[in-house]
């Protein structure tokens, strides 16, 4: 048809910002495609991807608690998506396949160094958390080539298996959130859920020094707790996830209709519905 069908399959997806994102995208590439959010049964996930496919969809977004079903689905994977054994990008191929990607880990990179000017080579990186988002930015924050890259998680064991299953990739280490004191990094990468509680997890005040960068995953109409924790230990640079939101699906839509959109534009847009609201 005229207008190639795309959706996002997610449960829950009622605030999901991909419509809009790839709605902006669209306009600005002049591409004619339309990209609905659906709200997906949580044991119809594989029905519905036949399904949408079957009706002559060309692409889907995947995002919670899917995208372990989505790599299971997928005939081929990148090496990313391979890596992070989670898939948020499907497209269909000529010969009627699904390949699989996950695009998590590139936005996150993208919005970090190209939007926000920051430094990931040499530098001494932390991730909190050990759940489905980092699974898929370790690899693309590893091949940045940071001096050294650790995970700290409220649940040390997940930490150490993160870091055991990665570690050929780079210098990695995993443990609980005790394995920060007495120790500071260049950078820290908020990816655990805390946020959404507005709680974050516990950290050593010593934890920055006056030139560290501090990102949460999270993001919203007000700064996050981890946010707010960082500037009061004066991180040098503070931001949100939306950029990592918006870079994530440029990705995806390149993935799907080779233009790559820019982005400037439409993270500013979603800034200012997210003030207004
Ligand atoms: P998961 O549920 O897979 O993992 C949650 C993680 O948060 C676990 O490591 C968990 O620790 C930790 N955690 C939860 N509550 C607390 C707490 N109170 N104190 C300390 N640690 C806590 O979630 P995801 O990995 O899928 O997502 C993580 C966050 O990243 C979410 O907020 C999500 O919105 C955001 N995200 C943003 C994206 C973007 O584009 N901006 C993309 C993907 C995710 P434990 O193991 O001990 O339970």
């Amino acid at each position: 048809s005229t207008t190639d069908k795309y959706a996002v399959f997610g449960n829950p997806i009622k605030h999901s910002k991909s419509p809009v994102i790839h709605a902006a995208f669209a306009e600005q590439c002049d591409q004619a495609m339309q990209y609905r959010a659906v709200r997906v049964e949580l044991d119809g996930f594989e029905r519905a991807v036949a399904n949408f496919f079957a009706g002559g969809g060309r692409g889907l977004n995947i995002t919670l608690p899917f995208k372990q079903q989505a790599f299971a689905l997928a005939d081929e994977r990148s090496d990313r998506a391979a890596r992070a054994g989670a898939v948020n990008t499907l497209c269909l191929q000529d010969d009627g396949s699904l390949f699989g990607d996950n695009t998590d880990g590139i936005g996150l990179v993208r919005d970090m160094v190209a939007n926000l000017g920051w430094r990931l080579r040499d530098q001494r990186i932390l991730v909190l958390g050990a759940g489905g988002a980092v699974r898929g930015v370790l690899e693309p924050l590893l091949r940045e080539r940071p001096r050294s890259l650790a995970i700290a998680n409220r649940t040390a064991q997940k930490a150490r298996d993160l870091a055991a299953e990665f570690a050929e990739l780079g210098a990695l280490e995993g443990g609980g959130l005790d394995l920060l004191e007495g120790r500071q990094f260049d950078l820290v990468i908020n990816a655990t859920s805390a946020g959404l509680q507005g709680e974050m997890p516990e950290l050593p005040g010593s934890l920055l020094t006056e030139r560290s960068c501090c990102y949460d995953m999270l993001y919203g109409a007000e700064p996050t707790p981890f946010m707010r924790w960082a500037a009061l230990h004066t991180a040098w640079a503070v931001a949100d996830g939306l950029g990592m939101l918006v870079e994530q699906a440029a990705e995806s839509f390149y993935r799907w209709r080779r233009v790559r959109p820019a982005t400037g534009p439409v993270i500013a847009q979603l800034r200012s519905t997210l003030a207004a609201a």
